[in-house]
Protein backbone atom coordinates (compact mmCIF):
# COMPACT_ATOMS: atom_id res chain seq x y z
CA UNK A 1 0.00 0.00 0.00
CA UNK A 2 1.49 3.31 -1.04
CA UNK A 3 1.65 6.10 1.82
CA UNK A 4 -0.27 8.97 1.01
CA UNK A 5 2.11 11.45 3.14
CA UNK A 6 5.19 9.90 1.04
CA UNK A 7 4.11 10.63 -2.44
CA UNK A 8 3.47 13.76 -4.82
CA UNK A 9 0.33 15.03 -6.00
CA UNK A 10 1.21 14.24 -9.44
CA UNK A 11 2.17 10.71 -8.07
CA UNK A 12 -1.52 10.46 -6.49
CA UNK A 13 -2.71 11.38 -9.82
CA UNK A 14 -0.94 8.43 -11.43
CA UNK A 15 -2.64 5.96 -8.84
CA UNK A 16 -5.54 7.24 -9.16
CA UNK A 17 -5.42 6.36 -13.26
CA UNK A 18 -4.49 3.32 -12.52
CA UNK A 19 -7.44 2.92 -10.05
CA UNK A 20 -9.70 3.59 -12.58
CA UNK A 21 -10.54 7.35 -10.95
CA UNK A 22 -10.69 10.42 -12.17
CA UNK A 23 -7.33 12.64 -11.30
CA UNK A 24 -8.93 15.14 -9.94
CA UNK A 25 -9.59 13.10 -6.82
CA UNK A 26 -6.49 13.97 -5.57
CA UNK A 27 -7.16 17.25 -4.40
CA UNK A 28 -10.23 16.03 -2.61
CA UNK A 29 -8.27 13.59 -0.60
CA UNK A 30 -5.66 16.05 -0.18
CA UNK A 31 -7.91 18.31 1.34
CA UNK A 32 -9.43 15.98 3.24
CA UNK A 33 -6.21 15.16 5.47
CA UNK A 34 -5.08 18.32 5.21
CA UNK A 35 -7.26 21.14 5.42
CA UNK A 36 -10.24 19.20 7.77
CA UNK A 37 -7.28 16.81 9.59
CA UNK A 38 -9.33 13.41 8.34
CA UNK A 39 -7.52 10.22 8.74
CA UNK A 40 -10.64 7.77 8.12
CA UNK A 41 -11.84 6.89 5.20
CA UNK A 42 -15.39 6.73 6.10
CA UNK A 43 -15.28 10.27 6.99
CA UNK A 44 -14.53 11.51 3.70
CA UNK A 45 -18.06 12.12 2.62
CA UNK A 46 -18.06 13.17 -0.93
CA UNK A 47 -16.38 10.02 -1.99
CA UNK A 48 -19.16 6.77 -2.42
CA UNK A 49 -18.87 3.72 -0.69
CA UNK A 50 -16.99 2.05 -3.65
CA UNK A 51 -14.34 4.65 -3.92
CA UNK A 52 -13.89 4.66 0.30
CA UNK A 53 -13.35 0.95 0.27
CA UNK A 54 -11.07 1.08 -3.14
CA UNK A 55 -8.57 3.89 -1.51
CA UNK A 56 -8.83 2.37 1.56
CA UNK A 57 -6.94 -0.84 0.42
CA UNK A 58 -4.69 1.17 -1.97
CA UNK A 59 -3.73 4.35 -0.16
CA UNK A 60 -2.62 4.34 3.28
CA UNK A 61 -3.12 7.09 6.09
CA UNK A 62 -0.93 6.75 8.97
CA UNK A 63 1.74 4.12 9.55
CA UNK A 64 3.15 5.30 12.64
CA UNK A 65 2.01 4.35 15.76
CA UNK A 66 2.56 6.65 19.44
CA UNK A 67 4.49 4.72 21.39
CA UNK A 68 4.42 7.30 24.38
CA UNK A 69 4.12 10.97 24.96
CA UNK A 70 6.11 12.58 27.62
CA UNK A 71 5.89 16.62 28.45
CA UNK A 72 9.12 17.88 29.94
CA UNK A 73 8.31 19.86 33.48
CA UNK A 74 9.00 22.88 32.36
CA UNK A 75 6.58 22.35 29.76
CA UNK A 76 8.65 23.53 27.13
CA UNK A 77 9.16 20.56 24.96
CA UNK A 78 6.90 17.39 24.30
CA UNK A 79 8.55 14.22 23.11
CA UNK A 80 7.05 11.57 20.55
CA UNK A 81 8.01 8.25 20.54
CA UNK A 82 6.54 6.14 17.76
CA UNK A 83 6.73 2.73 16.36
CA UNK A 84 7.45 2.39 12.55
CA UNK A 85 5.42 -0.56 10.23
CA UNK A 86 8.64 -3.08 10.82
CA UNK A 87 8.55 -2.54 15.05
CA UNK A 88 11.78 -0.07 15.19
CA UNK A 89 11.12 3.33 17.25
CA UNK A 90 12.66 6.78 16.29
CA UNK A 91 10.85 10.14 17.75
CA UNK A 92 10.11 13.56 17.27
CA UNK A 93 10.58 16.32 19.58
CA UNK A 94 8.06 19.30 19.56
CA UNK A 95 9.19 22.66 21.02
CA UNK A 96 6.96 25.16 22.25
CA UNK A 97 9.10 28.72 22.08
CA UNK A 98 6.78 31.76 22.01
CA UNK A 99 4.80 31.34 19.26
CA UNK A 100 6.97 28.97 17.83
CA UNK A 101 5.98 25.58 17.55
CA UNK A 102 9.14 23.84 16.14
CA UNK A 103 9.09 19.85 15.05
CA UNK A 104 12.74 18.06 15.47
CA UNK A 105 12.25 15.20 13.33
CA UNK A 106 14.60 12.19 12.69
CA UNK A 107 15.37 11.06 9.21
CA UNK A 108 17.15 7.25 10.24
CA UNK A 109 16.51 4.99 12.59
CA UNK A 110 19.71 5.12 14.39
CA UNK A 111 22.53 7.07 12.41
CA UNK A 112 25.44 5.84 10.76
CA UNK A 113 27.98 9.61 12.54
CA UNK A 114 27.86 7.80 15.73
CA UNK A 115 29.00 10.67 17.77
CA UNK A 116 29.90 10.18 21.42
CA UNK A 117 27.60 12.27 22.84
CA UNK A 118 24.56 10.70 21.20
CA UNK A 119 22.06 8.13 21.99
CA UNK A 120 21.16 8.09 18.47
CA UNK A 121 24.70 7.09 17.28
CA UNK A 122 24.88 3.86 20.04
CA UNK A 123 23.15 1.46 17.76
CA UNK A 124 24.52 2.98 14.52
CA UNK A 125 22.31 2.92 11.39
CA UNK A 126 19.62 0.62 11.23
CA UNK A 127 17.68 2.12 8.04
CA UNK A 128 16.30 5.38 6.43
CA UNK A 129 13.49 6.40 7.02
CA UNK A 130 11.26 6.90 3.97
CA UNK A 131 9.74 9.94 3.13
CA UNK A 132 6.32 9.36 4.32
CA UNK A 133 7.58 8.73 7.88
CA UNK A 134 9.41 11.86 7.50
CA UNK A 135 6.20 13.97 6.82
CA UNK A 136 4.02 12.02 9.15
CA UNK A 137 5.83 13.32 12.51
CA UNK A 138 5.12 16.35 11.23
CA UNK A 139 1.61 15.55 9.81
CA UNK A 140 0.54 13.58 13.77
CA UNK A 141 2.20 16.66 15.54
CA UNK A 142 0.46 19.24 13.74
CA UNK A 143 -2.70 17.37 14.49
CA UNK A 144 -2.26 17.16 17.88
CA UNK A 145 -1.39 20.72 17.92
CA UNK A 146 -4.86 21.78 16.32
CA UNK A 147 -6.51 19.88 18.85
CA UNK A 148 -4.86 23.33 20.99
CA UNK A 149 -6.15 25.66 17.72
CA UNK A 150 -2.13 25.53 17.30
CA UNK A 151 -0.17 24.75 14.23
CA UNK A 152 3.50 23.55 13.52
CA UNK A 153 5.49 26.79 12.16
CA UNK A 154 8.94 25.59 11.93
CA UNK A 155 10.56 21.84 11.45
CA UNK A 156 14.43 21.14 11.86
CA UNK A 157 16.08 17.75 10.93
CA UNK A 158 17.80 17.53 13.76
CA UNK A 159 16.35 14.35 15.14
CA UNK A 160 18.14 10.66 14.94
CA UNK A 161 19.95 10.29 11.41
CA UNK A 162 22.31 11.58 9.30
CA UNK A 163 20.04 13.71 6.92
CA UNK A 164 22.41 13.78 3.87
CA UNK A 165 22.68 10.12 4.40
CA UNK A 166 19.33 9.91 3.10
CA UNK A 167 19.11 12.79 0.60
CA UNK A 168 16.59 12.23 -1.58
CA UNK A 169 14.08 10.98 1.28
CA UNK A 170 14.63 13.96 3.12
CA UNK A 171 14.55 16.62 0.03
CA UNK A 172 11.27 14.74 -1.04
CA UNK A 173 9.44 14.92 2.54
CA UNK A 174 10.54 18.82 2.23
CA UNK A 175 9.42 19.40 -1.02
CA UNK A 176 5.80 18.08 0.24
CA UNK A 177 6.33 19.93 3.47
CA UNK A 178 6.02 23.24 1.65
CA UNK A 179 3.37 21.91 -0.44
CA UNK A 180 0.64 24.61 -0.57
CA UNK A 181 -1.79 22.09 -0.44
CA UNK A 182 -0.41 20.62 2.56
CA UNK A 183 1.44 21.89 5.38
CA UNK A 184 2.64 24.69 3.64
CA UNK A 185 5.65 25.19 5.49
CA UNK A 186 7.59 28.07 4.97
CA UNK A 187 11.15 27.06 3.65
CA UNK A 188 12.57 29.46 5.25
CA UNK A 189 11.38 28.01 8.62
CA UNK A 190 12.83 24.46 7.68
CA UNK A 191 16.23 23.40 8.92
CA UNK A 192 18.82 20.70 7.95
CA UNK A 193 21.78 19.69 10.25
CA UNK A 194 24.59 17.90 8.96
CA UNK A 195 27.35 16.47 10.37
CA UNK A 196 29.46 17.23 7.25
CA UNK A 197 28.29 14.71 4.60
CA UNK A 198 30.18 16.60 1.64
CA UNK A 199 27.97 15.60 -1.18
CA UNK A 200 25.31 16.00 1.04
CA UNK A 201 26.21 20.26 1.16
CA UNK A 202 26.96 20.13 -2.52
CA UNK A 203 23.83 18.77 -4.13
CA UNK A 204 22.05 20.96 -1.33
CA UNK A 205 23.73 23.96 -2.62
CA UNK A 206 22.28 22.89 -6.33
CA UNK A 207 18.46 22.35 -4.99
CA UNK A 208 15.75 25.05 -5.76
CA UNK A 209 15.13 25.78 -1.91
CA UNK A 210 15.07 27.92 0.43
CA UNK A 211 16.24 25.87 3.60
CA UNK A 212 18.56 26.41 5.86
CA UNK A 213 21.40 24.51 6.40
CA UNK A 214 23.44 23.85 10.18
CA UNK A 215 26.75 22.16 10.21
CA UNK A 216 27.19 19.91 13.59
CA UNK A 217 31.10 20.77 14.02
CA UNK A 218 31.57 20.21 17.86
CA UNK A 219 35.61 20.50 17.57
CA UNK A 220 37.91 23.39 16.34
CA UNK A 221 40.23 20.36 14.30
CA UNK A 222 40.06 17.30 12.80
CA UNK A 223 41.42 14.91 15.43
CA UNK A 224 39.43 16.30 18.28
CA UNK A 225 36.18 16.43 15.81
CA UNK A 226 36.72 12.43 14.79
CA UNK A 227 37.60 11.83 18.58
CA UNK A 228 34.14 12.60 19.07
CA UNK A 229 32.60 12.24 15.25
CA UNK A 230 33.86 8.85 14.27
CA UNK A 231 31.98 8.90 10.88
CA UNK A 232 33.87 12.10 10.65
CA UNK A 233 36.80 10.14 9.15
CA UNK A 234 35.05 10.09 5.88
CA UNK A 235 35.63 13.85 4.87
CA UNK A 236 38.12 16.78 6.13
CA UNK A 237 36.98 19.50 7.96
CA UNK A 238 38.99 21.46 5.36
CA UNK A 239 36.45 20.02 2.66
CA UNK A 240 33.17 20.49 4.69
CA UNK A 241 34.14 24.19 5.70
CA UNK A 242 34.72 24.58 2.38
CA UNK A 243 31.25 23.40 1.04
CA UNK A 244 29.47 25.05 3.78
CA UNK A 245 31.05 28.51 2.48
CA UNK A 246 30.11 28.07 -0.93
CA UNK A 247 26.94 27.17 0.20
CA UNK A 248 26.37 30.33 1.72
CA UNK A 249 27.66 32.18 -1.40
CA UNK A 250 24.91 30.70 -3.49
CA UNK A 251 22.50 30.70 -1.35
CA UNK A 252 23.21 33.91 0.02
CA UNK A 253 23.08 32.78 3.80
CA UNK A 254 24.34 32.98 6.87
CA UNK A 255 25.84 29.85 8.07
CA UNK A 256 25.52 27.96 11.67
CA UNK A 257 27.60 25.73 13.07
CA UNK A 258 26.56 23.58 16.28
CA UNK A 259 29.18 22.77 19.07
CA UNK A 260 28.35 20.61 21.80
CA UNK A 261 30.50 21.51 24.56
CA UNK A 262 31.83 18.20 26.75
CA UNK A 263 34.22 19.08 29.67
CA UNK A 264 37.34 18.28 29.32
CA UNK A 265 37.08 17.36 25.71
CA UNK A 266 36.63 20.20 23.12
CA UNK A 267 35.64 23.07 25.88
CA UNK A 268 39.22 24.39 26.66
CA UNK A 269 40.06 28.51 26.11
CA UNK A 270 43.01 27.01 23.62
CA UNK A 271 39.82 25.40 21.63
CA UNK A 272 37.90 28.49 21.25
CA UNK A 273 40.71 30.78 20.38
CA UNK A 274 41.28 27.68 17.42
CA UNK A 275 37.78 27.87 16.30
CA UNK A 276 38.60 31.50 16.24
CA UNK A 277 41.01 31.26 13.80
CA UNK A 278 39.19 28.60 11.93
CA UNK A 279 35.69 29.91 11.23
CA UNK A 280 37.07 33.61 10.55
CA UNK A 281 35.96 33.99 7.25
CA UNK A 282 32.84 32.43 7.67
CA UNK A 283 29.13 34.75 7.84
CA UNK A 284 28.04 32.50 10.79
CA UNK A 285 27.06 31.65 14.35
CA UNK A 286 28.34 29.08 16.86
CA UNK A 287 25.14 27.80 19.06
CA UNK A 288 26.92 26.63 22.15
CA UNK A 289 24.63 23.70 23.14
CA UNK A 290 26.45 22.01 26.44
CA UNK A 291 25.94 18.59 26.62
CA UNK A 292 22.97 16.83 28.21
CA UNK A 293 23.97 13.72 29.89
CA UNK A 294 22.95 10.39 28.58
CA UNK A 295 22.47 7.71 30.13
CA UNK A 296 25.60 5.19 30.00
CA UNK A 297 28.06 7.47 28.61
CA UNK A 298 30.56 8.61 30.92
CA UNK A 299 30.63 12.53 29.39
CA UNK A 300 29.68 15.80 31.50
CA UNK A 301 29.24 19.23 30.26
CA UNK A 302 31.35 21.67 31.43
CA UNK A 303 30.56 24.39 34.29
CA UNK A 304 28.40 27.90 33.69
CA UNK A 305 31.58 29.77 33.66
CA UNK A 306 33.82 27.79 31.32
CA UNK A 307 31.06 27.40 28.98
CA UNK A 308 30.69 31.85 29.14
CA UNK A 309 34.68 32.01 29.13
CA UNK A 310 34.77 29.75 25.72
CA UNK A 311 31.79 31.97 24.30
CA UNK A 312 33.45 35.27 25.22
CA UNK A 313 36.70 34.36 23.31
CA UNK A 314 34.58 33.39 20.21
CA UNK A 315 32.93 36.86 20.46
CA UNK A 316 35.91 38.77 20.94
CA UNK A 317 37.49 37.01 17.74
CA UNK A 318 34.45 38.50 15.72
CA UNK A 319 32.51 35.44 15.79
CA UNK A 320 28.49 35.73 16.99
CA UNK A 321 27.86 33.19 19.46
CA UNK A 322 24.76 31.59 21.17
CA UNK A 323 24.52 29.65 24.19
CA UNK A 324 21.66 27.24 23.99
CA UNK A 325 19.76 26.04 27.15
CA UNK A 326 19.03 23.11 26.38
CA UNK A 327 15.24 22.60 26.91
CA UNK A 328 13.47 19.39 28.29
CA UNK A 329 16.55 17.87 30.11
CA UNK A 330 14.05 16.08 32.60
CA UNK A 331 12.99 14.10 29.08
CA UNK A 332 15.50 12.83 27.48
CA UNK A 333 15.18 15.79 24.83
CA UNK A 334 18.51 15.12 22.93
CA UNK A 335 18.33 12.66 20.26
CA UNK A 336 17.39 9.46 20.75
CA UNK A 337 17.64 9.31 24.06
CA UNK A 338 13.87 8.37 24.80
CA UNK A 339 13.96 5.43 22.03
CA UNK A 340 17.39 4.17 23.95
CA UNK A 341 15.17 4.33 27.01
CA UNK A 342 12.36 2.19 25.87
CA UNK A 343 15.05 -0.35 24.21
CA UNK A 344 16.85 -0.66 27.39
CA UNK A 345 13.59 -1.36 29.02
CA UNK A 346 12.68 -3.67 26.04
CA UNK A 347 15.48 -5.47 26.40
CA UNK A 348 15.71 -6.18 30.20
CA UNK A 349 12.82 -8.06 29.48
CA UNK A 350 14.63 -9.60 26.76
CA UNK A 351 18.19 -11.00 27.32
CA UNK A 352 18.96 -11.45 23.36
CA UNK A 353 18.27 -7.86 22.72
CA UNK A 354 20.38 -6.77 25.71
CA UNK A 355 23.58 -8.45 24.40
CA UNK A 356 23.14 -6.92 21.09
CA UNK A 357 23.24 -3.19 23.16
CA UNK A 358 25.74 -4.23 25.97
CA UNK A 359 28.04 -4.74 22.58
CA UNK A 360 27.81 -1.01 21.57
S1 LIG B 1 24.14 13.73 17.18
FE1 LIG B 1 23.01 13.62 15.27
S2 LIG B 1 24.57 13.05 13.80
FE2 LIG B 1 25.44 12.55 15.78
S3 LIG B 1 24.91 10.38 16.14
FE3 LIG B 1 23.31 11.67 17.02
S4 LIG B 1 21.73 11.78 15.44
FE4 LIG B 1 23.65 11.16 14.45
Amino acid sequence: MINLHGITEDEIKEELLQLGEKSFRAQQILKWVYEKKVIEWEAMTDLNKEQRKKFASSFQLISLKLVRVQDSKDGETTKFLWELFDGKLVESVLIYSGDRRTVCVSSQVGCPARCAFCASGKEGLIRNLTSAEIVEQVYLIDHFLHEKGQRVSHVVFMGMGEPFENYDMVVKSIRLLIDPQRLNLSQRRITVSTVGVVEGIDRFTEEDLKVNLVLSLHAPNQRIRQKIIPYARKYSLEEILAAMLSFSKKTHRDLTYEYTLIAGINDAPEQAEELVHLLNDHPCTVNLIPYNPVVGLRLSRPEGERIEAFKSILEEGGIKATWRYTKGKDIAAACGQLALQHSLKTARKNSTELVIISKN
